[in-house]
């Protein structure tokens, strides 16, 4: 019910006053009577003073003898009013002898009081205050009579209280009106007073909850200079301190949050019960999906934390997630109690790093292989030689330093071609871009290869264009990339074979097409034919003196031109190859869709 100090410091002042009020009250009441008490004993006295002094004047002392003279006293005495009653009473008879008021052969035990009348007879002086009725209260008062040291009756004094109680009451009546005006005035002053007080601090309180709930523009206002005022002023500071600090904070956490968000590598982080409580677009991209929710992925993770050992704490390691390759660098972070809160793991996709590195060390296995056959087959041949076991046969020592040096050509080829893609490799490669006709290049290619394709007794079909071609190009490498091509055809065409070359002409750029109907590509060797080394017969294509490096320096030249190669190819029936290239440089991507 007193939960508020407002309510608190109303009630406290309220029973500050009430106490104060009642105390002073009772105080100044019990003051009151007693003052009036003593003036009614001491108006007693003097009125006892008065008649002792005149029945002291009565003869022999006999106070019955003399009642009447003592009834005439009484009656004259000038200063007996309407509050005070006179009785004489006999020592002896112990009866009324005269009286102020009536009697009426009343005994005295029935108007006075019995116990003052015993102490007035014993010659002591003694008052006491008496409830006579409801409404009728006395003070009564014994004095004894004296005459000739002998005790002789008693003057027994009435005063009656009512004038006394009535004014008390009145006091007391006064001063509840007073009690309750005054608390009247102390509750709305103590609400006041208290107001000032909690006013503010209901203020610090509601902004403090809005200080809470994230809003740091809250001040209050300084009031006063006292302890009110430091609290506000206080709290303005801590509001001030607290934005300042948050938004430090804030400002940090987004840019953390802008680098994790834009960040190369995936971030994934878990919690100590191994639930995904982070993670950025880079780690969804790289598992491909929306959100990680995926088992498999979660508990790729885990295995590599776990088997990373907690106490090893930071580690790297490789995981694959379908068809990539991930690296996972992980390391825990902290609770307050500086206890493993969870993990955060870095995920760099090194799928192409490790492609190329694959890629890389098997074209240098390839490289190894392709110099190890002939040199291999060129050593063993030179040492017959030396051996001298054809020295009587020069037929054979012929037909082996033939051998020995078509192997040295291959290898010479070998080594061209490879510092052919080479220079592609590291850009070095300048192409000398000039206007030629494509009619007459790929006539002049046709007549460079017609020799070979005469052995076989294969037709070569040109279809050119009518209009001659003018076209911006490195005549040597694309008249390499067409040898390239048609090289292929012929080599990998039966006896009597037609090989086809066609020229297109379109809006910016030009195809040419060579068709064979040799051997064919299976469907599942169809993907790699571009690599480099890659061939589908190994056997047949180094018997047919190929390198496995045609088709990989023809795309490289292709591509430098802004252009593409395509190869279609039915296994058993003949293979198409479509160059495609741009008439000028500089347009041919923008160009080459449409085409
Ligand atoms: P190679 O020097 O072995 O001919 P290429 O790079 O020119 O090397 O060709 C790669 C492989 O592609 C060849 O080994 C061959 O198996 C296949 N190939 C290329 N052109 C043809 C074609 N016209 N017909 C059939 N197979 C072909």
């Amino acid at each position: 019910m007193f939960k508020s100090i407002r309510s608190r410091f109303t009630m406290i002042y309220f029973l500050l006053i009430f106490i104060a009020m009642i105390i002073a009250g009772v105080f100044i009441i019990r003051s009151f009577e007693d003052y009036n008490l003593n003036v009614a004993s001491e108006r007693l006295d003097d009125i006892a003073q008065i008649m002792l002094t005149e029945l002291a004047k009565i003869q022999d002392g006999d106070l019955i003898a003399n009642k009447n003279v003592i009834q005439a006293s009484i009656d004259n005495h000038a200063d007996i009013g309407l509050r005070e009653e006179i009785y004489v009473i006999d020592q002896s008879t112990q009866q009324i002898v005269a009286s102020s008021a009536e009697v009426g052969g009343r005994a005295v035990s029935d108007i006075l009081s019995d116990a003052l009348v015993v102490e007035g007879l014993l010659g002591n002086v003694m008052e006491k205050n008496i409830q006579i009725s409801d409404t009728v209260r006395t003070k009564d008062k014994v004095y004894p009579i004296i005459g000739d040291d002998q005790l002789r009756g008693i003057i027994y004094l009435r005063y009656d209280l009512k004038d006394i109680y009535s004014s008390l009451s009145t006091t007391r009546r006064i001063i509840l009106q007073a009690i309750l005006t005054s608390l009247c005035v102390t509750i709305v002053i103590s609400y006041f007073l208290s107001k000032s007080i909690t006013d503010p601090i209901n203020e610090i309180t509601a902004k403090a909850s809005k200080l809470a709930e994230g809003d740091f523009s809250q001040m209050v206002e300084v009031r006063s200079e006292d302890e009110i005022g430091e609290l506000s002023k206080t709290f303005n500071f801590l509001s001030a301190a607290l934005k300042a600090s948050i938004s430090e904070i804030s400002s940090e956490k987004s840019k953390l949050e802008a680098i994790i968000e834009y960040m190369e590598d995936g971030l994934v982080a878990i919690n100590a019960e191994g639930e995904i409580i982070h993670n950025n677009p880079k780690a969804l991209a790289l598992f491909g999906v929306e959100a990680i929710e995926n088992e498999d992925i979660v508990g790729d993770l885990l295995s590599v934390y776990s088997s990373g050992r907690l106490s090893e704490d930071i580690g790297t390691k490789n995981i694959t997630y379908r068809d990539k390759i991930l690296k996972v660098n992980f390391a825990p972070y902290l609770d307050d109690s500086l206890q493993k809160a969870g993990a955060v793991f870095v995920l760099t996709d090194i799928t192409e790093e490790e492609r190329l590195e694959n890629m890389r060390r098997e074209f240098v296995a390839n490289v190894s292989h392709e110099l190890k056959t002939p040199l291999t087959s060129i050593k063993s041949y030179t040492e017959t030689i030396l051996e001298g076991m054809v020295v009587d046969d020069p037929e054979t020592e012929k037909t082996f330093l033939e051998v020995i040096n078509s192997e040295a050509d291959r290898m010479s080829r070998l080594v061209r071609d490879l510092l052919e893609l080479t220079s592609f490799d590291s850009a070095s490669v300048k192409l000398k871009y000039a206007p030629h006709n494509m009619n007459r290049l790929i006539s002049n290619c046709i007549l460079k290869v017609k020799a070979t394709a005469d052995q076989k007794r294969q037709a070569i079909v040109k279809r050119l264009v009518d209009e001659p071609i003018s076209a911006e190009i490195d005549y040597d490498k694309i008249e390499q990339l067409v040898l390239n091509i048609l090289s292929n055809a012929i080599k990998y065409s039966g006896e009597e074979g037609i090989i086809e070359i066609d020229l297109k002409s379109y809006d910016r750029m030009f195809d040419i097409v060579i068709k064979d109907n040799g051997i064919g590509i299976p469907d599942e060797d169809m993907s790699r034919i571009f690599e480099r080394f890659y061939r589908v017969d190994k056997a047949r294509s180094r018997m047919l003196g190929g390198t496995g490096l045609g088709l990989s320096i023809a795309k490289e030249i292709a591509e430098a031109h802004g252009g593409t190669i395509g190869i279609q190819s039915v296994y058993g029936h003949g293979t198409i190859v479509t160059i495609n290239l741009p008439y000028t440089q500089g347009v041919a991507n923008s160009e080459s869709d449409a085409v």
